[in-house]
């Protein structure tokens, strides 16, 4: 019983053939292991037999009885039909099999039959429709009369099949596979015996049982994968050269923070507690600090940067777009207003002379906080004394960038990485496997939450009421048509339309704008900044978000079908708006079909925080569909579910810090079979 025998190659299996393992490496199942963790994509409940004489027709049943007759018919339409007589205490029925005549040949009187298949009225009397039949005398009964395990399939490889190859691969291989978790471990965490597992996740004897393997299987799985993301991050680490110790420039830090017109918030405060610890190690940082739009993640920024230039180290500020680098470079001019620190921007629009002056100055080591774009690190910027690089908003921002950073010192300098996008911290902390997480889940006091409102349609007329209202209190308003991806056309009739009813027959007095997706980036431009100038009222759109307007005087954004957005968009929208210091509202006009949506839109109403809708959405949505995740690349778990098994993910990831929990070399022996960087060596 040798761990090396979970490598072997699926035709070695008993009872796989060469055509049978083509078949299976089709559905990517070329070794034992694979096969092993095959997991169904769903079970059927056969587990009642149900009495001959009891049918009810229209349903689904499963029976057990013994062979009466076989014969081969031929229906009116020409199908051929096996019809085979079944009889147990109670009764009999015809069963029958369509098109497959061969099963003449394999049916015989006196045998008994485990089947199942729907109940209906024939010509003249019950009939039973066969999904699956087996034949009792032969072996283990895998296909009826029990929870039957339901795989994904291929052409030429049915159910039956698979489940007879699984069944084979337990037998013979499941006792290959380690135990990797401690006994302790698995009391803590309730897990139950990794070889019960794999037996009730293929064959499960009840539904209980197969919750507690699936569990189990899952915490399995998390601790191959996140063990795995470890290792590829110690390995990646390894490779940079040694930071620098920030340990002064405490005084720099001090004068900044009592320049600020307010407290830090309790999140501001431990975050900057664990930036200033990394910069304190001579471990190089790469740390992550999420925040929710408007929650003071700048500040936090700037701090840091005033501990390294306190250090005499220069920091880079990059930002994503031209304007916000603007916007940053007056921030952080205010910030340094009362200390000796230069502040320099440089952006595409900075004159030559001015940009040589400028670059000058950092290679000399005059500037200490140099703002730009993200091509900062593309340019010939040189730095003098490189100690810190903060990125806003490119969560992409990874070790190859990072690499180009590196020519510009010989020691590697801090990196500080801010996203506002609210990815649950479960998967964040999954996903960034090689960055360091800080959150800053507060946002500062007296803001005023956006009032979020939940509207049936029909009731428009209030809405426009409402409208009409804070339009004459100067406010602006946004409405955003719903995004049907099947049509984009649709969605530009529909905002079209929209417009046109607005601006004829409800507000014909006001100025109604119109911006959708297939306008050319020049006009759209346009139509954003007459919206900023305030020459137009209500803005209709089907693209906010993609235009990325700001305007702190709109006030009301209201999202038509508001059930087709998902919910995290839904947050990005109402973002929008609640940029001043009024009363902000956003009002989701929808009628979801089902209980679920109606529970989505409730939790907009409830919540202002970013990161717990995010959670929802993850939870009612899964991680498949969650917004952007797809882009961030996660794995495809194959018994795991990062939304329910998020505490499993945790505790893992606990365990994985202790390093006591469980059997190195074993995991060690399993791991490679898990990244796949076996399967590879074993394609050669
Ligand atoms: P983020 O970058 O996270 O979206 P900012 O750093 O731009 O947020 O902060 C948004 C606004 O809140 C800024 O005007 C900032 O000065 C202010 N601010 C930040 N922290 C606090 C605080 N603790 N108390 C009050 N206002 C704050
Ligand atoms: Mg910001």
């Amino acid at each position: 019983m040798s761990v090396a025998r979970l490598r072997d190659s699926a035709q070695y299996v008993k009872g796989v053939g060469p055509r049978r393992y083509e078949y299976l490496k089709r559905l990517g199942l070329q070794r034992v292991w694979d096969i092993l963790w095959y997991a169904p994509r769903h079970y059927f409940d056969r587990t009642s037999v149900e009495e001959i004489g009891r049918l009810i027709p229209g349903r689904e049943a499963t029976i057990r009885g013994r062979v009466q007759k076989v014969t081969l018919e031929r229906s009116p339409r020409g199908w051929q039909i096996v019809k085979a007589r079944l009889e147990d205490e109670t009764g009999t029925i015809p069963v029958i099999w369509f098109n497959q005549a061969y099963l003449k040949n394999v049916l015989r009187p006196g045998q008994v039959l485990l089947l199942t298949g729907k109940v209906v009225y024939g010509r003249s009397n019950l009939e039973l429709r066969v999904n699956e039949f087996e034949i009792v005398e032969q072996g283990h009964v895998l296909n009826a009369a029990r929870i039957v395990p339901v795989y994904r399939a291929t052409e030429g490889l049915s159910q039956k099949v698979l489940r007879s190859v699984v069944h084979q691969v337990l037998h013979d291989y499941a006792g290959c596979y380690p135990e990797v978790l401690a006994r302790e471990v698995r009391e803590r965490y309730k897990l139950e015996d990794i070889q019960v597992a794999w037996i009730n996740l293929h064959f499960p004897e009840d539904f209980t049982r197969l919750e507690k393997a699936r569990r189990r299987l899952a915490f399995e799985e998390l601790l191959l994968w996140q063990w795995a993301v470890q290792k590829k991050r110690a390995a990646q680490r390894a490779t940079l050269p040694a930071g620098r110790s920030h340990s002064g420039g405490d005084e720099l830090v001090r004068m900044v923070r009592n320049s600020l017109p307010f407290e830090l918030t309790a999140a501001q405060e431990q975050v900057v507690g664990e930036i200033f610890a990394d910069l304190i190690s001579d471990q190089p940082m790469s740390r992550l600090l999420q925040g929710d739009v408007g929650a003071g993640k700048t500040v936090v920024a700037v701090l840091a940067a005033a501990k390294v230039v306190g250090n005499g180290f220069q920091t880079a500020f990059m930002a994503p777009t031209e304007i916000l680098a603007v916007q940053h470079y007056q921030a952080l001019c205010r910030f340094m207003g009362g200390t000796p620190v230069r502040v320099g921007l440089l952006t595409g629009k900075t004159p030559p002379r001015e940009k040589a002056e400028i670059l000058a100055m950092v290679e000399r080591g005059e500037i200490g906080i140099l703002v730009g774009t993200h091509s900062l690190i593309q340019e010939q910027v040189r730095f003098a004394r490189l100690g810190l690089v903060v990125i806003d908003e490119q969560q992409r921002f990874g070790v190859r960038q990072r690499g180009m950073l590196l020519d510009k010192g010989d020691w590697c300098p801090d990196m500080l990485v801010m996203s506002a996008t609210p990815i649950p911290r479960t998967l964040a902390l999954a996903y960034y496997g090689d960055l360091d997480i800080s959150v800053i889940d507060q946002l500062p006091p007296g803001r005023r939450p956006v009032k979020t409102f939940l509207l049936k349609p029909g009731l428009e007329g209030r809405l426009h009421g409402f409208i009409r209202r804070q339009v004459e209190d100067g406010r602006q308003v946004y409405v955003v048509c719903p995004l049907v991806e099947e049509s984009e056309k649709q969605d530009l009739q529909a905002a079209t339309t929209l417009q046109k009813e607005l601006a004829t027959r409800v507000f014909p007095d006001l100025r109604i704008g119109l911006l959708h997706g297939r306008m050319k980036s020049e006009e759209k431009k346009a139509v954003a900044a007459s919206f900023r100038k305030g020459e137009v009222d209500i803005l209709v759109t089907t693209s906010i978000l993609e235009v990325g307007i700001d305007v702190p005087n709109a006030t009301v954004m209201v999202v038509q079908h508001a059930e087709r957005f998902g919910l995290s968009q839904l947050h990005q929208l109402r973002g929008r708006v609640g940029r001043g210091d009024v009363q902000s509202y956003c009002i989701l006009v929808g009628e979801p079909h089902t209980d679920e949506g109606w529970k989505r839109l409730k939790a907009m109403e409830k919540t202002g925080n970013g990161f717990e809708i995010a959670w929802q959405d993850l939870q009612m949505r899964g991680p498949g569909d969650f917004w952007g995740v797809r882009q961030h690349g996660l794995p495809a778990l194959k018994v795991a579910d990062l939304a329910r098994d998020a505490h499993l993910l945790e505790a893992v990831r606990a365990e994985l810090l202790t390093g006591v929990g469980y059997d190195e070399p074993k995991l060690c022996s399993i791991a490679d079979l898990y990244t796949g960087e076996e399967k590879l060596i074993y394609k050669n």
